[in-house]
């Protein structure tokens, strides 16, 4: 923070109140500081003018000169425009003003050279600039700094109405380059030690360059130093916190692995473990072997045997005289739990129990008396179990399902569920990319189970049209009457959605005609759980040939036989999800279908989606797809995090290398200096302590 960050942007020239309140109100900019932390998304060759004729429809931002060969008002009333043929010499293009029409045509006349520069956009099959910027030749060559790179700007249609166009915002930013950098340096924000050994430019510099480049090597240098900053100081926040935590809590010593544990794995265990699982059991008996506190995330594609694995990880606690609890996000999950976890366990000698929010009274308050007394083992349920009155005798190892449907606040709270908190294993089906493990889950440890159980096939994935369903009946037909059973998911979005609930009803009642000879049944969110609980038994147990569901079979169902996957209106499913639903499938021997239904009219992104899940069965592969797609802070899990995935210039999809240096320097640092004293660390202290007066509350991620 440098004495600019107490500067009101209002005051500077050209700014003043309208524009100020709209930079406040639109993008955040306060202070001059504020404005020079606003960078360019991107960056145009001023230094290269381009040709009319060259424009294609994927021509970015051009800078083209010309003169103006005809200017006049076209429309009338609000439709009124200003409509410009503007000529290279060669060929011509139009030039359409809606707003400031009077200013442009009293200051731009035809005849004179000028330089306009803008994005192309098509109409009526030609193309045209809207809103160009358009000055002199030799206003735009003072714009070239010597590298010929300008940059461009975001700004909303707002602040383009209030004349706060790229080129607006560069003429504030040139204006604090030369009227105040020229005079005061930026104050540095990263220790000369680090900026030494990582060879980074300074912050100073980097501002420069940053907004105009003197050259492309210095652009690039600039972004790297930027970029590593705004990474390094998550990571080093997370980092941290850990740390102090650890120091805080010691954990439960899990000293042996006994008889439980033993006897399951020689006598139980219905097939052999796959590598994947066998290391991901070895690295947790290690984390909870060691006198820390486990925290650890356990990542694993759809039907890779995280439930396995959470059981013996439950076993080993119960071993070391320690009680047990699994939480998953919906009761049918729950459910599905505690009956394979009890078919598992069969010969052992273990109390298992169920706690749900239908969990009735009287049984509640029994379970809940057991809990205390330690006479319950392991306990399995929903949100339920975070509730106060949940109170166990002897916790010592938590663990938590599908963990991207749970706040960070949730994980807090089974935290204190114990004196001294219990190991946590988060375990997520829906495989993160690993830059934002890295920060959404920073402060855990990973295990990832990168193997599939033997003899499993590929899912096949097709997309098709809705015009083309009779098709599709057809081969569900076909599978059913070979033995196998369908699934057929409508998008629930919202669940007030009226429409969402007509579509799945009457999709439900189509297909008790479509087929007559099937038992058909239906869950979704609004049943009650013992309705639901008897529908889902139905499909289990093969009684019902076809689930009609919303997306509550999303995580975790388990119907073996089960070989068909319909989804309809897929388009609406994100990337995650539709990889989800997917996963319900392929978990027996046989080999199993997908079928993404869309209409035919498809937004690009959406077509873009369907090939991605045709083209991949790979959950990772997907997720960082869906991470590049649609950026950090649109996927799921992260808005319950309270990490600020708006960063300025680092981009998790792309910047995972920066990432892992960055957090890689963090971690050397904490190991040297835990509580960064030292006096060469006096400027990371600082930043840490104007971080957290933000709006960021970090206490509440650790
Ligand atoms: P997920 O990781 O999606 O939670 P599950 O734990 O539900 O996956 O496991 C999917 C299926 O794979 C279950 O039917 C389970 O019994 C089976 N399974 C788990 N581990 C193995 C293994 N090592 N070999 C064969 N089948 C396994
Ligand atoms: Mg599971």
């Amino acid at each position: 923070m440098s004495e600019l960050s107490t500067k009101d942007i209002m005051y500077l020239p050209g700014v003043g109140p309208k524009k100020a309140d709209l930079l406040k109100k639109e993008i955040e900019v306060f202070s001059v500081e504020d404005m020079l932390f606003y960078f360019p998304f991107r960056y145009v060759d001023r230094s290269q003018y381009y040709k009319i004729k060259d424009i294609t429809s994927t021509s970015a931002y051009v800078q083209i000169r010309g003169t103006i060969t005809a200017i006049q008002k076209v429309g009338s009333g609000r439709n009124m425009r200003l409509s410009a043929v503007f000529s290279d010499g060669d060929s011509s293009v139009e030039l359409v003003w809606f707003k400031g029409v009077k200013y442009i045509e009293d200051k731009y006349k035809p005849g004179v050279e000028y330089v306009i520069f803008g994005k192309p956009s098509a109409f009526n099959g030609k193309y045209n600039f809207v809103h160009p910027e358009i000055e002199s030749p030799d206003d735009a060559k003072t714009k070239q700094t010597a590298g010929g790179l300008l940059g461009v700007y975001n700004t909303t249609e707002k602040m383009k109405s209030g004349f706060l166009t790229s080129k607006a915002i560069q003429n504030i930013m040139f204006s604090i380059v030369k009227n105040i950098l020229s005079s005061y340096e930026l104050p540095e924000t990263l220790p000369a030690y680090i900026l030494q050994k990582l060879n980074l430019l300074r912050l100073h510099d980097s501002i420069l360059n940053i907004h105009f480049p003197k050259n492309s090597d210095l652009l690039q240098k600039a972004q790297f130093r930027l970029k590593f900053e705004e990474l390094f100081y998550v990571q080093l926040n997370i980092l941290r916190h850990t740390k102090i935590r650890s120091q805080r809590y010691k954990g439960f010593p899990f000293d042996k692995i006994g008889d439980y544990f033993n006897t399951f794995y020689k006598e139980c265990l219905p097939f052999d473990l796959t590598d994947a699982q066998k290391r991901v059991i070895r690295e947790i008996r290690a984390d909870v072997g060691s006198g820390r506190q486990m925290n650890r995330l356990l990542q694993g594609d759809v039907g890779s045997g995280k439930t396995l694995v959470a059981l013996m990880v439950m076993l080993m606690a119960i071993d070391n005289n320690f009680q047990a609890c699994m939480m998953a996000p919906t009761e049918i999950l729950a459910n599905q739990h505690l009956e394979s976890v009890c078919s598992m366990i069969g010969k052992l000698n273990i109390k298992v129990a169920l706690l749900t929010g239908s969990t009735k009274k009287s049984e509640r308050d029994k379970l809940l008396q057991q809990l205390e007394s330690g006479e319950i083992h392991i306990l399995i349920g929903t949100h339920a179990l975070l509730e106060d009155r949940v109170v166990f005798k002897n916790l010592g190892m938590v663990i938590i399902d599908e963990q991207h449907r749970f706040g960070v606040a949730q994980r807090a709270k089974l935290w204190n569920k114990n004196v001294q908190p219990p190991h946590v294993l988060v375990m997520t089906a829906t495989p993160i990319p690993r830059t934002l493990a890295m920060t959404l889950y920073g402060d855990l440890d990973v295990s990832v189970i990168d193997q599939l159980p033997p003899g499993r096939k590929p899912i096949q994935t097709f997309h098709q049209f809705d015009i083309k369903k009779a098709g599709i009946y057809d081969f569900v037909r076909k599978q059913i009457n070979a033995g196998r059973q369908a699934y057929v998911v409508y998008p629930l979005i919202q669940e007030s959605e009226k429409s969402d609930y007509k579509n799945l009803e009457s999709g439900f009642e189509q297909l008790k005609q479509i087929f007559p000879e099937y038992k058909i049944c239906m869950v979704h969110g609004k049943m009650k759980a013992a309705e639901k609980d008897e529908q889902m038994q139905k499909f289990a147990s093969g009684e019902a040939h076809i689930l009609v569901s919303t997306t509550v079979i999303e995580v975790g169902v388990n119907v073996p036989n089960a070989s068909v996957m319909i989804i309809e209106s897929a388009e609406r499913f994100g990337l995650s999800q539709l990889h989800q639903l997917r996963g319900r499938v392929g978990r027996g021997a046989e080999q199993s279908y997908c079928i993404l239904i869309t209409s035919v009219k498809l937004s690009k992104e959406s077509r873009q989606r369907m090939d991605i899940m045709v083209q991949s069965n790979d959950g990772f592969e997907i997720s960082e797809a869906d991470l590049k797609m649609r950026g950090p802070g649109d996927l799921e899990g992260t808005q319950q995090s309270g990490i600020p995935f708006n960063l300025k210039i680092a981009n998790l999809a792309n910047d995972g290398q920066i990432l892992q240096l960055a957090r890689e320097t963090a971690l050397e640092i904490l190991e040297e200096d835990p509580s960064l004293d030292g006096e060469k660390n006096f400027v990371l202290n600082r930043q840490l302590n104007q971080l957290a007066k933000g709006k960021i509350n970090w206490g509440a991620i650790s």
